[in-house]
């Protein structure tokens, strides 16, 4: 038998950086993709962009700015 009533344990979790900034909803279920880039939470409504999309990983360990 599965434990089922467990609330706080998502059943098919994004990743922590997908999560809704507002609840931190993180069920796959919860969280529907509007467009190419954008998130519904549907739990609290927030429309949002995972920064897992929004950010293109840098490709090398680059300093922007070294102190002078
Ligand atoms: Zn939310």
């Amino acid at each position: 038998m599965t434990s089922r009533g467990n609330e706080s344990e998502p059943i098919d979790p994004v990743a922590p950086e997908d999560a809704c900034p507002q609840c931190g909803e993180r069920e796959c279920d919860e969280l529907i993709w509007l467009d190419d880039e954008r998130v519904e939470c549907q739990r609290c409504k927030t429309v949002y962009r995972p920064a897992a999309k929004d950010l293109p990983a840098p490709a090398g360990g680059q300093a922007d700015a070294s102190p002078e």
